[in-house]
């Protein structure tokens, strides 16, 4: 590998870390557009194309201390960052800039521990939990479908060393509360037990932690790191799918801790038996303690969380609006909090009361652009991979159970995702008519009010549409 290909690498792993530790949005406007241009091994100076002046100033402002954190470890200690400016891009006219001396920057950063990682000392230095704090349990509204995991998740933080629900294992579609619900049980107890050594962190973080290690040869730094902890949350564990290296770290810390009788709380998009490429005695091990779901809100509890967002905004907003938005985008809390945040938008831009008119407006669009991409062809081939069938199976006259289910729910998730009539949906699914889709649709809805399993597969198969 060239020596500048090689660079290129070490900068996307930058970008990989710096990911981890800001908001999506953050990431994508200010650190997905730079420009790597170069790092020169000599001068350790590592060039970098920005389009403005603005970004410059952002990056080496507000941002300077991750971005120095973070190049630092991965290009070496006193690398320097020089920021190319495109002042003129059509004209190829840039300039370069530097900001202050990176020697002094360094040893005004070095006291700075804002770069979250496993950095943190291992024992007696207070740990920093990395846990949000806006997500708390007073705010975590309670209805039917998060009633037991609530309720657990409070004995957990109660009784943090009990062990009687060791792991607990937290699934549930996106947008549910699930990392709210976890945040709540880790500032609980550090409320409650301060002493106790609590830390948050995402799947995604913590492979990149992982790799890092064996990278720089402190692997064993890292597995001591986490088997010092008392409360290990870790969110979306399903990311962890067919990362084999990681994977078996996280099973050498989950023996220690679970031994040890720490608390170990896992979140996930899916129940343990739909897990793909996860090792068998991992997932074994998640169903040693507790499994349990969050539920996708139910009316009441959207119609409470709108009315506690609302009064938190200060809104004003008629019944009927509120039943209107509660009935019809009742999916994921998060994209209530978004109906939200636009009704205020849209009253504030036109002046205007909230109105149902308007609700109308804000739902349609927010449902329309999560729908936006989901084609016939999409479904038939997310579903053949669930499932392991082929597209002829599904266009066959087959009556194989497994392909019959398959073929099955294609006409359901036709139907609900995409504007085709069940007679088109008929046409194209291998020329059947519309009754047959029909009692394709009340086959699948049927069986998904029974068999959770299946329930779970087909929620899978439509994050992935919409993803
Ligand atoms: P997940 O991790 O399951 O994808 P999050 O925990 O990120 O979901 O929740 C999405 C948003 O919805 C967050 O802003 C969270 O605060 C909010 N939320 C979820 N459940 C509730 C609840 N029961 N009460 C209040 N807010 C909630
Ligand atoms: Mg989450």
């Amino acid at each position: 590998m060239s020596s500048e290909v090689a660079s290129g690498k070490q900068w996307e792993r930058c970008l990989e870390v710096i990911k981890c530790n800001v908001k999506d949005h953050e990431f994508q406007t200010w650190f997905n557009p730079i420009e790597f241009i170069s790092f020169e091994r000599d001068k350790k100076e590592l060039l970098l194309g920005v389009q403005s002046n603005y970004f410059f100033e952002m990056l080496d402002g507000p941002y300077k201390q991750l971005i120095y954190n973070v190049v630092w470890r991965i290009f070496g200690q006193d690398a320097r960052i020089v920021y190319r400016i495109q002042t003129d891009s059509t004209n190829n006219i840039a300039i370069q800039v530097e900001g202050e001396s990176a020697a002094v920057k360094k040893q005004r950063l070095s006291k700075d521990n804002t770069f979250k990682n496993l950095n943190q000392k291992t024992t007696d230095e207070e740990l920093d939990s990395q846990l949000n704090k806006d997500y708390r349990f007073d705010n975590f509204i309670e209805g039917e479908s998060n009633k037991l995991p609530r309720s657990i998740g409070q004995s957990i933080a109660e009784n943090p060393t009990q062990g009687t629900f060791n792991p607990l294992f937290i699934y549930g579609s996106s947008g549910v509360g699930k990392t709210h619900l976890v945040n709540a049980i880790g500032l609980r107890i550090k409320e409650l037990h301060p002493s106790l050594r609590v830390l948050y962190v995402g799947a995604h973080q913590f492979e990149v932690q992982f790799t890092d290690s064996r990278r720089n040869n402190n692997f064993n730094d890292f597995i001591h790191f986490y088997q010092t902890i008392d409360v290990l949350i870790i969110d979306d564990i399903q990311e962890l799918a067919l990362k084999e290296g990681t994977q078996l770290a996280f099973f050498h810390i989950f023996n220690h801790l679970k031994m040890n009788g720490k608390q170990i709380i896992l979140t996930s998009d899916r129940h343990p038996a739909s897990m793909k490429g996860m090792e068998e005695r991992l997932l074994t091990r998640f169903k040693w303690g507790l499994t349990t779901e969050l539920e996708k809100p139910n009316h009441d509890l959207c119609k409470k969380i709108l009315l506690s967002k609302i009064r938190r905004d200060g809104l004003t907003i008629s019944e009927d609006v509120v039943d209107y938005v509660a009935e019809n985008a009742n999916e994921s809390v998060r994209d209530l909090e978004g109906i939200v945040n636009s009704l205020m938008a849209y009253s504030v831009v036109y002046n205007r009361d909230i109105d149902i008119e308007m609700a109308e407006q804000v739902v349609r669009r927010t449902l329309k652009y999560q729908v936006r991409n989901v084609t016939l062809e999409a479904i038939i081939e997310a579903v053949c991979t669930m499932w392991n069938v082929t597209q002829e199976d599904i266009f066959s006259k087959s009556r194989k159970a497994h392909i019959v289910q398959a073929r099955q729910t294609a006409m359901c998730l036709a139907q609900k995702h995409t504007k085709l009539t069940v007679s088109k949906i008929g046409l194209h699914i291998g020329g059947r008519n519309h009754a047959t889709v029909l009692h394709a649709i009340k086959q699948v809805k049927d069986r998904m009010a029974i068999d959770k399993n299946f329930a779970q597969q087909v929620s899978e198969i439509e994050s992935q549409l919409k993803a």
